[in-house]
């Protein structure tokens, strides 16, 4: 299957509106992060995770023709403020959205005006999805693809990771259940929270995050959702050779079974 990082930066996105720090103002590509979101293709099926502020922008970028299924973490802003994007693929058939429960109250009430069908006028054409919830640790499958959500603590707040195949896809990271730890243990792609270097209350830093992979011990790390403080390279050059930092458009083939 291949994943493709449609986005790679915090809830600011980088640059920072406002910001003339050097990774802010950086000229090499990798510096720039829009709002995480990934696209996995596995067979004929294509899934996004997550549709953040950039998504239409990210998705014209590699001229997606078709989303099957979308996957969400959590109903942050930087996470799901763009579902109303997606019209025009329901203008050809209704998009199934897998979010735990507590995310698709949110999501419901912010996107009110497509769920609540006593009160609306179709003329205009409404974005059309097909909620599916889901429960952490039950697997479900798209198609013929097996994913299992994981309870993650983004802070007190539980949202849910994937593991779909050998990645496994955890954005927002606090901390992590035993639970989860086990179910993605030794996996050939890990991808991960990996806000800063200081700590922070609800996203992990360096310092957690490497601790993280040393009990999950998988083939391959790849950081998300970073912020300005440090550009690509700077990056790099502190991580250990199996942990890269992880950059808008880069693509990874990643084994299914
Ligand atoms: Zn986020
Ligand atoms: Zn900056």
């Amino acid at each position: 299957m291949k994943l493709t990082f449609l986005g790679t930066g915090t809830s600011s996105g980088v640059p920072v509106i406002g910001c003339s720090c050097k990774v802010c103002l950086s000229s090499d590509p990798k510096d720039t992060r829009l709002r995480c979101s990934a696209l996995l293709e596995i067979g004929d099926q294509v899934i996004l995770i997550d549709a953040g502020p950039d998504v239409r922008m990210q998705l014209l970028h590699h001229r997606i023709q078709r989303i099957d299924s979308i996957l969400i973490t959590h109903s942050h802003f930087d996470h799901v403020i763009g579902l109303d994007e997606l019209r025009p693929f329901s203008w050809h058939y209704p998009m199934p959205l897998y979010s735990d429960i507590p995310s698709f109250k949110d999501i419901k009430r912010v996107f009110e005006y497509l769920f609540n069908n006593t009160n609306i006028q179709i003329g205009g054409g409404l974005t059309q999805f097909i909620p599916h919830t889901i429960e952490h640790y039950q697997e479900f499958s798209i198609e013929k693809t097996q994913i299992l959500p994981l309870l993650v603590m983004h802070g007190r707040l539980p949202i849910t990771g994937y593991k779909i195949g050998e990645l496994a896809y955890l954005t927002d990271v606090k901390t992590l259940p035993q639970k989860t730890i086990d179910s993605v243990k030794g996996v050939h792609t890990l991808v991960l929270d990996c806000l800063r270097l200081k700590k922070h209350s609800t996203h992990i830093n360096l310092e957690e995050a490497l601790a993280l992979i040393e009990q999950i011990q998988p083939q391959n790390t790849y950081f998300i959702h970073m912020n300005h403080e440090l550009s690509h390279q700077e990056w790099t050059d502190l991580l250990p050779p199996n942990v890269h930092v992880a950059y808008d458009n880069q693509q990874l083939n990643i084994p299914y079974l």
